[in-house]
């Protein structure tokens, strides 16, 4: 089944259980101190839930854009290395404002999955809220109760907190919340583990799908908890991971989301893709990076945010830079290149995102604009470096030259130490880190307060973004992790 048709199959499920279709909302938040970007579904909703405007109708479903590069929520590090964090997703939505609750909400995700989808029953989990003894909140058995109609009781797996309950803040509309995993690892591999591993959520290849929160609570200030006389439904469903359970791919790089994308980057690059199933090859992840922050990158000025120095365009200035990097390290390219791909961007989410169209060539002068100008930054980096290497005495380069060339003229780090190790130079990489920590320690007071889901910035959101990925040339790049 084609990605265009999965999400048009989501949208069209719900409008027949009369929910309003609307179109996503900009992923960039003018609106909102505390936020940059859409960063979940109910965010454009958000008032509603706090009961400060009505909602305009009760069952609303569509695919929101959203970014995950700051605050609470940061993916950043994990794009390019995992095969299912995303910067820009999609998160397809069904929401009930005081309308349906849990048992309409929980039968209509599982059958969705198996009636529509027609998933395989046997490779789906799901988790409910085990309660917290600490501050009294009550296990999920409403949940557990419901769900057991519908799967084995060995299968719905309790979660603590972090993972099952959701809240805007300290105060305000929370409740617990039910997950959906799939579980696609090969039969070969699941016949060599038994028994109680096999239901072992854990695993990088038993990936979340779906998020279902029941907003039933209000937490008052001394932090207890009233039932909301309008409860909630609040659903949120990773298209690029649906899309990658149904084409039976392992991989959300392997749909058809990425795919034309990764195939014109190969033929511009002249590259190639899945050099290695299973370690995380540097041309595999370069692809991967690129083809991904392209995607954030594109849309972000199509919603009219362009890249700049302070704040939100900063963010997206910086995505679009690491880009560039492994483009430049890893594919060798010297040029701008990544501009080219707007036109399949364009081509293929064109119909779910008009915008992309009506915005396509501003889009493409931007970014080519950008990585110009960073091209150039490389370029002169490149000459300082030369210049740090022939004044080194001894096999070291010091971590406060390496330093000064990346907080001042903006080269990055790995750069510098895949350039020296090719020169059999070291980098003294402890005092690099050291005064790193000292530039963090000098402005992150200013720079952030977070509360949960509502992350409060200052303008310049520098230190608030991770930044490039420090020594990332001599990392050793398995990694997978699960939050
Ligand atoms: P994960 O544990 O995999 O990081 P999450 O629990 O942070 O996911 P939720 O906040 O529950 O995610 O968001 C709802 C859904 O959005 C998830 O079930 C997942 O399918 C999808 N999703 C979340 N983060 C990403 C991402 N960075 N890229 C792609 N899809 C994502
Ligand atoms: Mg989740
Ligand atoms: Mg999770
Ligand atoms: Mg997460």
């Amino acid at each position: 089944m084609k990605s265009q048709d999965i999400r048009a199959q989501f949208l069209s499920f719900f409008e027949a259980k009369k929910h309003t279709v609307v179109p996503s909302a900009p992923m960039v938040v003018k609106n909102d101190p505390t936020l940059m970007f859409v960063n979940a579904g109910m965010v454009p909703f958000k008032e509603y839930f706090l009961g400060n405007t009505k909602a305009k109708s009760s069952r609303i479903t569509d695919s929101q854009k959203c970014l995950r590069v700051s605050g609470k929520h940061n993916d950043l590090e994990e794009v390019g290395y995992d095969t299912y964090h995303h910067t820009l997703f999609e998160m397809l939505g069904n929401w009930s404002f005081g309308d349906y609750f849990k048992e309409e909400a929980i039968a209509w995700a599982w059958e969705l999955l198996t009636e529509v989808y027609k998933i395989d029953k046997d490779i789906l989990y799901v988790t409910i809220f085990e309660g917290d003894a600490e501050d009294g909140t009550p296990m999920d058995t409403e949940a557990y109760d419901i769900w057991k109609k519908y799967i084995a009781e060995d299968r719905i797996l309790k979660g603590n907190k972090k993972d099952n309950f959701w809240e805007m803040g300290d105060q305000g509309p929370c409740g617990p919340c039910s997950e959906i995993h799939v579980d696609i690892r090969s039969a070969e591999e699941k016949a060599k583990i038994s028994g109680k591993d096999l239901v072992n959520a854990d695993h990088p290849q038993v990936v979340e799908i779906w998020n279902l929160v029941f907003m039933q609570y209000n937490r008052k200030a001394n932090g207890s908890l009233e039932a909301l006389p309008n409860k909630h439904i609040d659903t949120g469903m990773g298209f690029e991971r649906l899309c990658m359970v149904l084409q039976g791919v392992q991989s959300n790089y392997d749909t058809d989301v990425f795919t034309p994308l990764i195939r014109e980057i190969e033929t511009i690059t002249n590259s190639k893709y899945g050099n290695s199933k299973t370690e995380n090859n540097k041309t595999d992840v370069a692809i991967r990076v690129i083809s991904d922050h392209v995607r954030a990158v594109a849309f972000s000025i199509a919603d009219g945010q362009l890249p700049s120095n302070t704040g939100a365009g900063y963010v997206i200035r910086r995505i679009l830079r690491r880009a560039v990097r492994y483009g430049f390290t890893f594919l060798n390219q010297k040029e701008p290149f990544i501009y080219k791909l707007v036109n399949v961007l364009s081509e293929k989410m064109g119909d779910a995102f008009p915008e992309m169209v009506s915005q396509k060539q501003l889009v493409e002068n931007v970014i080519k604009e950008e990585e110009q100008s960073f091209l150039r930054t490389l370029d002169q980096g490149l000459v300082l470096l030369n210049r740090i290497v022939e004044e080194t005495k001894g096999d070291t380069v010091s971590g406060e030259k390496a330093f000064e060339l990346y907080d001042t003229y903006g080269f990055p780090i790995d750069l510098t130490a895949l350039i020296l190790s090719e020169k059999d130079l070291k980098l003294d990489e402890k005092g690099f880190e050291a005064e790193l920590q000292k530039q963090k320690n000098r402005s992150r007071a200013a720079s952030e307060t977070s509360t949960d889901d509502w992350t409060v910035l200052i303008d310049d959101a520098e230190e608030e973004f991770i930044g490039y990925d420090a020594l990332e040339a001599n990392v050793k790049i398995t990694r997978y992790r699960k939050t």
